[in-house]
């Protein structure tokens, strides 16, 4: 008895200790927890990704993703950086968070370009209008620009945002929260054609919008980019077509969409097995106003660019490993550097030279 009664006490006395141990590691994680967050924080705030960046053209990737539900990527979106100047093109969901997330304060940006007017390339620009107006104490709004009909995406966000204007005015006080910066304000320009026409120009920054071939979306346009000496094409939504090829001749770097039809077929028997008709139906029709990896391989290498970025990924990639049979012979089409982007990823063209960095 009086062993059980010592055996008893002795386990007892041991769970009081692995309890305390616990406790006690617990603090220290929480501590541990607290230090890191207060570091990363110290950093992010401080981080401006445009000063560290040489002066030259950059693409950073706020968003590689599609409509297609994707946990690891943002809806479609890219900021160049032209020195110290900052545009974004496409605001898909989530966008804001990776600017954010990479040091690029939406504080920062001048101006967003539209390449067109799906979903997924504006769902995510009330959060960056928003963010950039009461981040950096805008005192205008962010101008949008766009073909035709951006006046309606522009007038329709900032509806749906003016209640919130109000309470953020009357919140934090109209110094921190010039009334005069919220919302968006349209720029649209004529419809360009497939040759491309000049839509910005400031500053040694150019900006060239050309027709692509998104059918029967209409108008979708691509966007060409030149800052002193270097170039970078931004090909929109489209099926293969020669406008891109001809505005990115001789571009430093290609940033194109792409779709696998041999993985969106999977989706669609996937779907026709479930017996869900609809979502089948939407499969099988998605392939033909979009662009293969080895579609934009042979643009890649026809332009003769520098490198090829591959975004706007349809369907997501749930593993790693999936990205050999997304490109499937691609690599063998264009002998350049070819990549899958990721969100986050910043591709470097210092002005002055030839290199194309990439960062990840
Ligand atoms: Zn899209
Ligand atoms: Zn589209």
């Amino acid at each position: 008895m009086a062993a059980n009664r010592t055996r008893r006490l002795a386990w007892l006395a041991g769970g009081a200790c692995l309890v305390a141990i616990l406790g006690g590691l617990y603090l220290t994680r929480g501590e541990i927890a607290l230090a890191v967050t207060t570091r990363v924080a110290d950093k992010a705030m401080a981080t401006n990704l445009t000063k560290e960046l040489p002066d030259g053209l950059h693409a950073v990737v706020c968003g590689s993703g599609s409509p297609l539900a994707d946990t690891t990527r943002a809806g479609p979106c890219l900021t160049v950086v032209a020195g110290r100047r900052v545009f974004v093109v496409d605001a898909g969901e989530g966008s804001a968070e990776v600017l954010n997330s990479v040091g690029l304060s939406p504080g920062l940006v001048e101006a967003v370009f539209l390449t067109h007017f799906h979903s997924d390339h504006i769902d995510g620009l009330g959060a960056l209008a928003m963010q950039r107006w009461v981040s950096g104490a805008a005192l205008a709004p962010l101008p949008l620009h766009g073909p035709p009909g951006v006046e309606s995406i522009a007038a329709g966000f900032n509806e749906a945002y003016r209640q919130d204007s109000t309470y953020r005015v009357a919140h934090h006080g109209a110094e921190t929260v010039p009334p005069s910066g919220f919302g968006l304000t349209a720029q649209p320009f004529a419809e360009p054609g497939p040759d491309g026409k000049v839509v910005f120009e400031d500053g040694g920054v150019k900006i060239t919008a050309f027709a692509v071939d998104h059918s029967p979306v209409h108008p979708a346009v691509g966007y060409r980019f030149d800052y002193k000496g270097r170039s970078l094409v931004v090909s929109g939504d489209t099926a293969k077509n020669a406008a891109v090829e001809k505005n990115a001749r001789g571009a430093d770097l290609l940033v194109h969409e792409a779709l696998s039809p041999r993985l969106v077929a999977i989706l669609r028997e996937a779907a026709q097995k479930a017996d869900r008709p609809n979502v089948a139906k939407l499969m099988a029709d998605i392939p033909d106003y979009h662009a293969t990896p080895q579609d934009a391989a042979r643009t890649a290498q026809t332009a003769k660019v520098g490198a090829l970025m591959l975004t706007h990924m349809v369907p997501p990639l749930r593993m790693r490993a999936l990205e050999g049979p997304f490109l499937g012979n691609a690599r063998r089409i264009f002998d350049g550097p070819l990549w899958v982007a990721r969100d986050g990823d910043v591709v470097s063209l210092p002005a002055g030279g030839k290199d194309i960095d990439l960062k990840r």
